[in-house]
């Protein structure tokens, strides 16, 4: 029988499984703690636990598989791409960035993604493959051990989308926010769609704290379709009614990406759109220049025209913001993150 990955247990199911094993019950917390809190390597790290016991452990459990494989720093800002090598050879990216108010990790939450936007190099090839929990937990662990640094918050925006494997997520969410794991508060976890409509209900009827981010880079249905195929499912007003829905759910402000391209979404009527739709909602704007992407076309709006497209938006009442480009230099900007080892 294939062994259990351990880590993709949450602490109710951990505790089952150390029952079901004629154990008492405390030691599930005590191992929950060793998995997630002080990220063993191994069984016989977890010193609290007898030999005898851990050897049973080992044969039922396995650690998840996961392993640096590469790791690029930007020379612009320190910000810093990690390569994992999971099972069978997949490979996700995930990125570190430093901001003066703590440090972040971006992580990917499918191998590949099948939404087909077409300014996004995680989805040239289609998905692969969902991320078990423990495989999108492990992208944290790694990287804290390997950078020496406390993680503050998350945002669940590499490649794939989060709401696409829905399930997973929310055991992620689950145990990265315990106590007695990393304990990362939902404030600061942000997950980010494109717009997935029941799932966005779903998770404001949760009534969690966590962040929503929607991609929306383009304010009009027809302008949508052109370059996010999610459009043709659901219209730009049933994914803003949702999003208003999970403001007034969760009293939380939601963030709406915009990625500006040359010519195709940064005129002055597109903003005008964008103030329609939002006026009078719990909200922020978050301009993203468009990144490059070697297979597509599309060239980022420039500097004035950026400024200029906030400030429409600024004047109107909404609060908008222009994305940092961190890691452009090392393909770890938004929307740059692939497969980008062949295996
Ligand atoms: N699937 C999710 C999360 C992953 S993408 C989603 O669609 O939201 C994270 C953000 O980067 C999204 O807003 C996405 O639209 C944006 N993005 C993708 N490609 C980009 C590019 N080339 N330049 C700028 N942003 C991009």
């Amino acid at each position: 029988m294939d062994k259990i990955d351990i880590k993709n247990l949450t602490l109710d199911e951990l505790e089952k499984e150390i029952t079901s094993l004629g154990e008492a019950k405390f030691r599930a917390k005590q191992i929950f703690s060793w998995l997630h809190q002080k990220n063993v390597s191994s069984f016989d790290e977890m010193t609290n636990i007898s030999k005898d016991f851990r050897e049973k452990l080992a044969n039922k459990f396995k650690l998840t598989e996961i392993e640096i494989i590469d790791k690029l720093v930007s020379n612009v800002d320190k910000t810093t791409k990690y390569l994992f090598k999971l099972e069978n050879n997949y490979i996700i990216e995930s990125v570190l960035m430093k901001y003066s108010y703590g440090n972040a990790v971006c992580i990917s939450t499918q191998v590949g993604c099948r939404m087909g936007c077409k300014f996004c190099a995680s989805t040239l090839d289609g998905l692969e493959r969902n991320l078990l929990a423990s495989e999108m937990l492990s992208q944290i662990y790694k990287i804290q051990e390997d950078s020496k640094e406390k993680i503050r918050s998350i945002v669940l925006m590499g490649s794939g989308e989060p709401f696409d494997n829905f399930e997973n997520f929310l055991k992620f969410i689950e145990i990265i926010n315990h106590k007695d794991g990393l304990n990362i508060g939902q404030r600061h976890i942000t997950v980010s769609t494109c717009g997935i409509v029941p799932k966005i209900y779903e998770l404001a009827d949760k009534k969690m704290q966590i962040n929503l981010a929607l991609s929306l880079h383009a304010p009009t249905d027809e302008d949508r379709q052109k370059i996010m195929p999610i459009a043709k499912k659901y219209t730009v007003k049933e994914i803003v009614d949702a999003c208003k829905y999970f403001a007034n759910t969760t009293k939380r402000r939601v963030t709406y990406e915009y990625a500006l391209i040359s010519g195709v979404n940064d005129r002055e009527e597109d903003a005008k759109e964008i103030i329609k739709l939002l006026k009078g909602s719990l909200c922020h704007v978050n301009l993203i220049p468009v990144n490059d992407v070697k297979e597509r076309n599309y060239i980022k709006s420039s500097k004035e025209q950026i400024k200029n497209f906030a400030n429409i938006l600024i004047n109107a009442g909404i609060e908008t913001t222009i994305r940092r480009e961190l890691g452009s230099d090392i393909n770890a900007a938004c929307g740059q993150l692939r497969k980008s080892y062949k295996y």
